[in-house]
């Protein structure tokens, strides 16, 4: 009953794991943290979970790996930011997968039965060990990530690092290896066992040119409050940053940057209805944005488009001066969610 709404293509992303999988020939950890990138767990990891494709699941920390399990995850979890101290029990208890990067995340770790996977950093400069990495039979995996996917020059460089440190750390014992995530999957990296993929399994692109034959799996809609006719010379909005040259039709439409649509985009963006872009009218508000309908055929309780398959977050974002990924995991839990 919301009045905006996240729509999930349930096909369509059972469909780009199978794409992601057929190009990379490798199982999938699927990335899911901050609540599946604001798509919501609940509605995303039941589809992801009995795929066998899927081999794991990655969040960012211990309290997103305990929600995964409350909602029956029994694959393999990983938690990508380490593990701090008092974190331990809740690793034993949900039996989450921790990547150490860190010597201190070693110590908490002592003397705990607790495999992990470690973290090398090639050239990332945030978690990862840059040498001396710890050789220990609890070692189950190994990682590194990719600063800048769309370089291959500086991604060559830290595969290659990555790949010494390899033949020097594993030798000859079985390990999970993984380095690509979305837009890491065009290196098709020979020596990874895994691939660790979040924005392309929700059917959004990470490059212009993108190899993998993934589909939008999202839209996103919010309803119109209010239709009426603004004469010439009123403003729109706070701050009256918009002025009406001429007399036009406004409709008000329930969105706002409490529900993740960006402040970036006042005056500049546009919704969409039926194909035709609705122009974004003055400053975007907590709950509520003006756009302009002359011409259009519009009513009180109809569905505006932000994002549909024709124009993704990705496009949504360039619009608003961000990546997807900041403009996906803002999406409030007062968008509801519609599996389709
Ligand atoms: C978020 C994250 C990923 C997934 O990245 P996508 O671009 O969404 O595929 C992979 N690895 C690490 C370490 C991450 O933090």
């Amino acid at each position: 009953m919301g009045r905006s709404r996240l729509k999930i293509n349930a096909e369509a992303i059972k469909e780009n794991v199978r794409k992601i999988y057929e190009f990379t020939g490798k199982k999938i950890i699927a990335v899911v943290k901050s609540n599946a990138y604001g798509v919501g767990i609940e509605f995303v990891v039941p589809l992801l979970e009995p795929l066998e494709e899927i081999d794991a699941f990655a969040v960012a920390c211990v309290e997103e790996g305990i929600e995964l399990r409350k909602i029956g995850v029994r694959k393999e979890i990983l938690i990508l930011g380490g593990v701090l101290k008092g974190e331990v029990k809740a690793l034993k208890e949900f039996h989450l997968t921790p990547v150490v990067s860190d010597p201190e995340h070693l110590k908490v770790l002592e003397d705990e039965n607790i495999p992990f996977h470690i973290n090398v950093d090639t050239g990332m400069g945030r978690l990862g060990f840059l040498e001396d990495i710890p050789k220990d039979p609890r070692v189950k995996g190994l990682m590194t990530h990719l600063s800048s996917p769309a370089d291959r020059e500086f991604s060559m460089r830290q595969l290659r690092k990555f790949e010494g440190f390899l033949k020097k750390f594993i030798g000859n014992s079985r390990m999970s290896i993984h380095v690509e995530s979305s837009a890491g999957l065009i290196y098709k990296v020979p020596f990874a066992t895994h691939v660790r993929v979040g924005l392309a399994i929700y059917g959004e692109k990470p490059l212009k040119e993108y190899p993998v034959d993934i589909k939008p799996a999202l839209s996103f809609e919010a309803q119109v409050i209010s239709v009426k006719r603004l004469p010439k010379g009123h403003p729109v909005s706070y701050g009256r940053t918009f002025v009406a040259q001429r007399d036009i039709r406004t409709a008000v439409i329930a969105v706002g940057y409490a529900d993740g649509l960006m402040k970036t985009l006042s005056n500049r963006g546009y919704l969409l209805f039926k194909n035709k872009k609705l122009p974004i009218l003055g400053a975007v508000t907590m709950d509520m944005t003006v756009v302009q309908v002359d011409g259009v055929n519009i009513k009180v309780g109809d569905w505006v488009e932000i994002v549909n398959p024709k124009r993704t977050f990705v496009d949504l974002a360039r619009d608003a001066g961000t990546i997807p990924y900041e403009v996906m995991c803002n999406l409030s839990p007062r968008v509801e969610r519609v599996i389709i």
